[in-house]
């Protein structure tokens, strides 16, 4: 038998699979999406098998070292979404497959295969076993292949599994467990000739009999008021076994969750849920934009479609934004389905999020909420994708594979036959035009739950403000307002947004502004260190006392940090009990988790942070909601900067008065006529979306055109210009007429870590011939790519155009 293999070499000549003979006794025993070591170039490789045939035309084949996995760690469906990867985000078939993998199965850990039901063991299986239920991974591969094979089966059957043991000093647990050793039959032997004076063994091996699971040894000895010798004997005897049992590491553990029953939905979320129900029973793949107002029950319906698909035994994935992966969607889904559900996210280590991901691949979970990277769970039979907030650009991930999660998840859907849902109360331009054009079936939910109005939304024109001579931070109705609010005993939230604003020393004198000396791009000002940092590169140096320019002493820093609203608003209240939530204030583990709930338990009267309050919170006494800067964004270069301003501005509103006290929002703003501020405080969707849809076709943006971004980056700039005018040049050529090729021009950031950067943009309807002309082009410098410190970065709907 031959194995064709993808091996871990990345690079456009091995980017294929190569034939491998299967050594005769593994026939049979090696599978498709099993890693295996193979000789390449003389060293060996690992590679994943990516299929099976009799016969190869290549003659002299070399045999397949080893095997890494017993059982299969991708299914044919991934193997088959990484290929279509690799052509849709342009990377090597290698990377797209490892990007479906936890990182912890890509590292080297130790690995042992574990028995766990010994009476389904076969004798000369059983007799593997020697000390406890573990035999080492050294031990396993050296098996004669008729073993192998049958411990295949095993695993499949759930007698036995493999377990990888991963250092994670911080939350890894483990625990002594206990079991039988043998069958039920053999046990009640063991009992019969056990001497009467065995009294506190006999009453042991009883219990076994009557559960016949395996148990914590601490756990049993209480239970039964027995002693550890009691227990040794047994073990030593051999009639009972014990392990160390490595627990799951779960996250959410330490939380109890109240089971949740369905809610009897609105006559809104009715019409709603109705078509995506009928699609379900269906096995239809639809794809539906379900729009809501924030508060309008969507997570409702989410939660009930899941349930018809798990009563169809089939299962579901959910994505959130990282950022609105919260502990309160997360124990929304733990009340509803318990232990049916696995999180993944990036706050887990390594560890956990191996954890989790083998729930999903033993098929111990029925759902998994997770971001971005969760779209890759290994389930086999999905029933359902959602994608919550999908117009977030954290969905679209910004290094190999470049993909966006929208798109694997319509590719999954279409394979599995399912329904895919996207969400949101602000839909991207792109869904919303497909929803137009009945590409997705459109949904709305266009009143909150118990029809709470809306909040009021004020806009304080805040060059107004400067004129009548208030130069703080604050408008004075925000802090009139504030005030207010306090007196009453309820709840603010504010809102600084940090994306495109930040604090930088600039000199008074002169113009002078510190800037990194690796990359083109002003330094940030850190006050608790008096330090400046570079974002980009990490670059960090004392704040200067003196311009180095000119010498003046009035350098200072401008921007509004939250360490800066925080200090002027308990100058002008100092009663005020202030959270403060940002990278420093939350750097360390469960911090984010903390004061969230300091809030919620009201030991603060004002929630002041960055983008990561702007969403998913849901705070009851929360009647003011407070935008200190609502245009910082509207400056950036980027077609989307209009699009998300309002997104976040309606986002950071729905905050308010989600219950039964009416909220009201204020929005500071030094553009207050730019329609994005104006539709985003009058809840106007659909305006916001007309308008914007002009604006995009007259530029020629999505989701008129596509965009494919090009950007080349070297430490010498004539490099740059030079390889980024001959791609710009051949892309003319190769591309129809129809499409546009703008460029090359110098980037946004023009250098970043010590790279000149250069690049170059295709806007395009319909272009066959673009994935053959990007892919040639890489072709064509892959020589200098490494080497000469060349890189071309080619990034097809891009979110990142700086
Ligand atoms: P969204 O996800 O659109 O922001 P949620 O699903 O979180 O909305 O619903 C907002 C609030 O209304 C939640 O507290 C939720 O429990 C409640 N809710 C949702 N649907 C119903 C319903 N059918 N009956 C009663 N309360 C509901
Ligand atoms: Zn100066
Ligand atoms: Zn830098």
């Amino acid at each position: 038998m031959i194995a064709k293999v993808i091996v871990d070499v990345a690079n456009s000549k091995t980017d294929r699979s190569y034939d491998y003979l299967i050594p005769d006794e593994w026939t049979s025993f090696i599978e498709k999406g099993m890693r295996v070591i193979v000789p390449f170039n003389n060293r060996n490789v690992q590679g994943f098998v990516v299929d099976l045939e009799e016969h190869s035309t290549v003659p002299n084949l070399k045999k397949i070292k080893k095997f890494v996995d017993m059982s299969p760690v991708l299914t044919g469906e991934l193997l088959d979404l990484g290929f279509w990867l690799s052509e849709a985000a342009l990377c090597f078939k290698i990377t797209a497959l490892q990007a479906m993998l936890p990182v912890a199965l890509k590292a080297r850990y130790k690995k042992q295969l574990e028995r766990v039901q010994a009476d389904m063991l076969p004798k000369e299986v059983n007799d593997l076993f020697q000390k406890n239920d573990l035999i080492d991974w050294d031990e396993v591969i050296k098996l004669p292949a008729g073993l192998l094979k049958q411990i295949q089966k095993l695993i499949k059957a759930g007698a036995m599994k493999m377990v990888t043991e991963i250092k994670d000093r911080t939350t890894s647990k483990t625990i002594k467990v206990v079991k039988p050793a043998m069958g039920k039959n053999d046990l009640l032997k063991e009992i019969e000739t056990l001497t009467p004076r065995a009294k506190k063994q006999k009453e042991i091996l009883e219990w076994f009999l009557v559960h016949f699971a395996e148990i914590p040894s601490n756990e049993l000895l209480m239970k039964l008021h027995a002693t550890r010798s009691t227990l040794k004997a047994l073990i030593n005897k051999q009639i009972l076994v014990e392990n160390d049992r490595k627990i799951y590491r779960d996250p959410y553990e330490a939380a109890s969750f109240k089971q949740t029953e369905p809610l009897a939905l609105t006559d809104i979320q009715q019409k709603a849920i109705q078509p995506i129900l009928s699609s379900v029973e269906n096995s239809e793949q639809e794809i539906f934009l379900l729009h809501g107002v924030t508060g309008s029950g969507k997570t409702e319906i989410y939660l009930q479609s899941i349930q018809s698909v798990l009563e169809k035994g089939k299962e579901a994935i959910m994505l959130v934004p990282e950022i609105s992966l919260t502990p309160q969607i997360v124990q929304r889904f733990k009340e509803r389905f318990g232990s049916d559900v696995a999180v993944l996210h990036s706050g887990l280590s390594a560890g956990e999020k191996y954890d989790e991901w083998l729930k999903i691949h033993r098929k111990e979970v029925k759902v998994v909420v997770g971001a971005r990277s969760a779209i890759f769970a290994p389930f086999e039979n999905i029933g359902m994708i959602i994608i919550d907030e999908e117009h977030e650009s954290s969905y679209k991930q910004e290094e190999n594979p470049r993909y966006h999660a929208r798109d694997v998840a319509e590719w999954r859907s279409k394979y599995h036959q399912c329904p895919l849902i996207l969400g949101s109360a602000t839909p991207s331009l792109e869904s919303y035009a497909r929803s137009q054009k009945n590409v997705y079936h459109l949904s709305e939910l266009t009143e909150r739950i118990h029809s709470q109005s809306m909040p009021e939304v004020m806009i304080v024109d805040m060059r107004e403000e400067l004129r009548e001579g208030n130069r703080s931070i604050f408008s004075r109705i925000l802090i009139e307002k504030i005030k207010e609010k306090l007196d009453r005993k309820e709840q603010c939230v504010l809102f600084l947004n940090r994306r495109g604003y930040s604090t930088f020393i600039m000199c008074r004198d002169c113009g002078y502004v510190a800037e990194c000396p690796h990359c083109d791009i002003s330094l940030t000002y850190h006050k608790n260190k008096n330090t400046l940092k570079c974002h980009y590169c990490g670059f960090e140096e004392m704040a200067p006392n003196r311009c180095p320019d000119c010498g003046s002493q009035h350098i200072r820093f401008f921007g509004t940090g939250t360490q800066k609203v925080e200090e002027e608003l308990t100058k002008l209240m100092p009663e005020a009990r202030i959270i403060r939530m940002d990278v420093d204030t939350t750097s360390r583990k469960g911090a984010h988790e903390k004061l969230l709930s300091a809030f919620a338990n009201k030991q603060g009267d004002i929630l002041l942070g960055t983008q990561m309050i702007a969403k998913g919170l849901d705070f009851p006494d929360v009647t003011l909601v407070g935008v200190i800067a609502a245009d910082t964004m509207l400056n950036l270069p980027d077609f989307r900067a209009a699009e998300r301003t309002f997104q976040l501005l309606t986002q950071v509103s729905g905050r308010a008065g989600r219950h039964k006290l009416q909220g009201e929002v204020i929005v500071q703003s030094y553009n207050p006529e730019h329609y994005s501020i104006q539709l985003a405080s009058g809840h106007n969707y659909t305006s916001f979306y007309l308008t914007e849809m002009k604006a995009r076709k007259a530029h020629a943006y999505p989701p008129y055109y596509y965009l494919t971004l090009i950007t080349v980056s070297h430490p010498e700039l004539m490099k740059v210009i030079a390889v980024a005018e001959k791609i710009t040049s051949r892309l003319k050529k190769e591309l129809s007429n129809k499409a546009i090729v703008l460029g090359p021009a110098a980037s946004v950031i023009p250098r970043i870590k010590d790279r000149y950067r250069y690049q170059c943009m295709i806007k395009y309807k319909n272009e066959p011939n673009l994935f053959h002309a990007l892919k040639s082009i890489l072709n064509q410098y892959e020589n200098e790519l490494g080497n000469s410190g060349l890189q071309i970065v080619i990034d097809s709907n891009p979110y990142m155009l700086m």
